[in-house]
């Protein structure tokens, strides 16, 4: 089968923002892009699609959150973004907590009212619990952070069903996702821009891939004829697993999925918020979101909520987060090693890296490989 029947200059895998970064920034260039997609639409898992009136997203929340102007300047040329600030609630057997890690938090925990009460109680139970500083593990590293009384309502079960794992099998990062603040702000992140696009996450793909010099090819799988991609494409941008691009020679990398549950309702507001955690262990589902709160002006009438649901990955599913614990990053390192000694191909991406990226830092890459492919 010929597939370079236009003489593209690259073969792009996978339509997410990676991909499309490479492919409108290669255009802007002159130089010609095919861009093939294994699923039925561009944007990756950021997809969202409208619903009576609502942006629903299909692969799980997605808030757009940054330090890096440049990337939020360069994504802001596609969209315009709302104001919406995360503000995420826990629900713990029926008692209700603020996220983050703040003073609502510690309030409703402890009732005490200042953060140097707050402090102090952290510290008790960090030293109850014989935590030293220097922590190895996500449960060591969450108790040092806030303690025995937190870490076994909030984050103890919500962590154990989300990785499928105990916590002092997961790597400390996980939870430094997570702000820890001593102020009354439940703003889920730290960063300077944050917001929901107006009109969805998909439309800035469909702008970016809106180019004469683009063609774009849905349903099509680069692995079911990997050798006739690679024979006829001078340079391949490859944002797929990169154990599966290798034929998982080295043994599989382990991936976390989750599944997602909707409902739609004749209401306009079920559970007050966009995002509402479950943190006990014995419901099943991590989060329920109701999507019109992302919105701030979805349409009247009807609401629709999602259950995300935490699975095991195996090659049918698919793959959400890279588990990178020390088994996974040192099975990694031979296949990036691999992946170097390939000068053709660019790897991309959350899983054509392995890493456990946020939608600015996969712009912000793609941006960076752009640079090192046609110069500043
Ligand atoms: N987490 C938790 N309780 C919560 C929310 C998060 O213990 O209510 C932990 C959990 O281990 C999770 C990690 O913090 O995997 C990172 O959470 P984040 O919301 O950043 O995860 P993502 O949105 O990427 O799924």
């Amino acid at each position: 089968m010929k597939y370079n029947t236009k003489n593209y200059d690259y073969l792009i895998v996978g339509a997410g923002p990676f991909g499309t970064t490479f492919a409108h920034e290669a255009a802007k260039r002159g130089k010609r892009s095919l861009v093939i997609e294994k699923r039925t639409h561009v944007g990756g898992n950021t997809y969202t699609h409208k619903e009576n009136g609502i942006n629903v997203h299909d692969y799980g929340a997605h808030i757009f959150h940054t330090d890096n102007k440049m990337v939020w300047d360069y994504v802001n040329q596609f969209t315009e973004f709302n104001c919406y600030i995360n503000q995420v609630v826990a629900d713990y057997k029926g008692e209700l907590y603020n996220l983050p890690f703040n003073m609502n938090t510690f309030y409703q925990m402890w009732g005490g009212k200042t953060p140097e009460e707050a402090a102090a109680k952290i510290e008790e139970q960090k030293a109850a619990a014989g935590i030293s500083s220097s922590a190895k593990n996500l449960e060591e590293q969450a108790i040092s952070l806030i303690g025995t009384d937190i870490y076994s309502k909030l984050i103890k079960g919500y962590t154990e069903k989300q990785w499928g794992r105990k916590a002092p099998e997961l790597p400390a990062f996980i939870i430094r996702r997570l702000p820890v603040r001593f102020t009354f702000d439940n703003n889920y992140f730290n960063h300077r821009y944050q917001g929901v696009p107006i009109d969805g996450y998909t439309s800035i793909f469909e702008r970016m891939l809106d180019s004469e010099l683009i063609d774009l090819q849905t349903n099509m799988d680069f692995l079911a004829d990997k050798v006739s991609y690679m024979e006829e494409f001078p340079k391949i941008v490859y944002t797929g697993m990169i154990d599966a691009f290798f034929g998982y020679k080295y043994g599989e990398l382990e991936y976390r999925s989750v599944r997602f549950e909707s409902e739609s309702f004749e209401s306009e507001n079920i559970q007050g918020n966009a995002v509402i955690n479950y943190t006990d262990a014995e419901i099943p589902f991590t989060r329920l979101m109701e999507w019109r709160h992302f919105d701030q002006k979805a349409d009247k009438g009807k609401t629709i909520l999602t259950k995300e649901y935490p699975q095991d990955w195996d090659r049918t599913k698919e793959a959400y987060y890279p588990v990178n614990d020390a088994r996974n990053s040192s099975l990694f390192k031979f296949y990036r090693e691999e992946a170097d000694k390939l000068r053709k191909i660019i790897f991309g991406g959350r899983l054509g890296n392995y890493q456990y990226y946020d939608m600015d830092q996969v712009f912000g890459a793609a941006l960076k490989a752009v640079e090192k492919e046609f110069g500043k």
